[in-house]
């Protein structure tokens, strides 16, 4: 969900069209990209499983993705194409277009899964702990807490310096703050942690792979755009006092073309009215109506 508003994507000129991403893609020596079958307007090309390998040839995959027998037959291919061994499954977030294929794919090859504590309830996995560096069956990260798209959501640094962002920051368009279990203070705390690491390159869970320079103007275009969206809200709510969410959608986003699309932009706009009124900016009635508070602007 690019935004044609009078901010510049800076990846405008750069990035591949949507549907030419190749569907594997040897990122850097031990990173490899593998692109799912599940294209979508909310996916764009498709959800980006990574196999991480170390020089003995173990490998963990992350992100297997959705529930795609062809998806998955081509990374155990890939993996062992290159001779590499299988030895965990590890997650960015539980939600689905990522973690479908988790357990399945795991079980089949008798491995274990590694994610947040709270990426799933009631099913057995590894809970990793959410700071500091990780060796998950010898393969060496970092896990960076990024929560804000959704609550359990991880990046992980590699030794080479690649940051695998998943969902937090993609290589297409902007993410999804996925009210109420998204929340877009910890999100916006989340892309401040992300610019102060030294990344050399961003591998995001969809969308092409962006080097550093790139990913560092689509930190500060995203929390740019997040500024943007707020004040337009509140220029919104200031000229409509009482307003509900559903129209603010509609004022803010104009037409969209898609149910999806729509329903992003409403879980974008309550997380935002989130925001706003936790900064003493807006009040939300029972009616579901909006007015501001007489407050400054955050
Ligand atoms: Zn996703």
């Amino acid at each position: 969900m690019a935004d044609s508003e009078s901010l510049l994507d800076p990846r405008i000129s750069t990035a591949s069209e949507l549907g030419d991403l190749p569907i594997v893609e040897e990122v850097e020596l031990g990173l490899i990209r593998v692109l799912a079958p599940n294209a979508s307007a909310m996916t764009l090309d498709g959800t980006n499983s990574y196999l991480i390998y170390g020089v003995d040839g173990s490998a963990i995959v992350l992100d297997p993705g959705p529930d795609s027998p062809a998806h998955l037959t081509r990374i155990s291919e890939v993996a062992s194409e290159r001779g590499l061994d299988i030895r965990a499954v590890c997650l960015t977030h539980h939600h689905l277009d990522h973690s479908e294929a988790a357990f399945s794919f795991a079980s089949s090859l008798g491995i274990e899964v590694f994610a947040h504590p709270e990426c799933f309830d009631k099913l057995s996995f590894n809970r990793l702990k959410l700071s500091g560096r990780a060796s998950i069956s010898g393969i060496e990260l970092e896990i960076i807490p990024t929560p804000g798209h959704c609550g359990d959501h991880l990046s992980f640094l590699l030794p080479s310096g690649v940051l695998l962002t998943g969902d937090h920051i993609l290589g297409r368009g902007t993410s999804v703050v996925v009210f109420p279990d998204g929340n877009l203070t910890q999100y916006l705390d989340s892309l401040n942690r992300v610019a102060g690491i030294d990344f050399s390159r961003l591998a995001p869970g969809h969308g092409p792979v962006m080097d550093k320079g790139l990913g560092e103007e689509v930190i500060r275009y995203y929390l740019a755009h997040r500024k943007q969206r707020l004040d337009q809200l509140v220029a919104a709510i200031r000229q409509n006092p009482g307003v509900s969410q559903a129209e603010l959608v509609d004022l803010v986003y104009g037409n969209l073309p898609t149910e999806g699309i729509k329903w992003a932009a409403l879980a974008s706009t309550m997380a935002s009215l989130r925001y706003l009124e936790e900064s003493l900016v807006v009040v939300q009635k029972a009616n579901g109506r909006v007015e501001l508070l007489d407050a400054p602007h955050p």
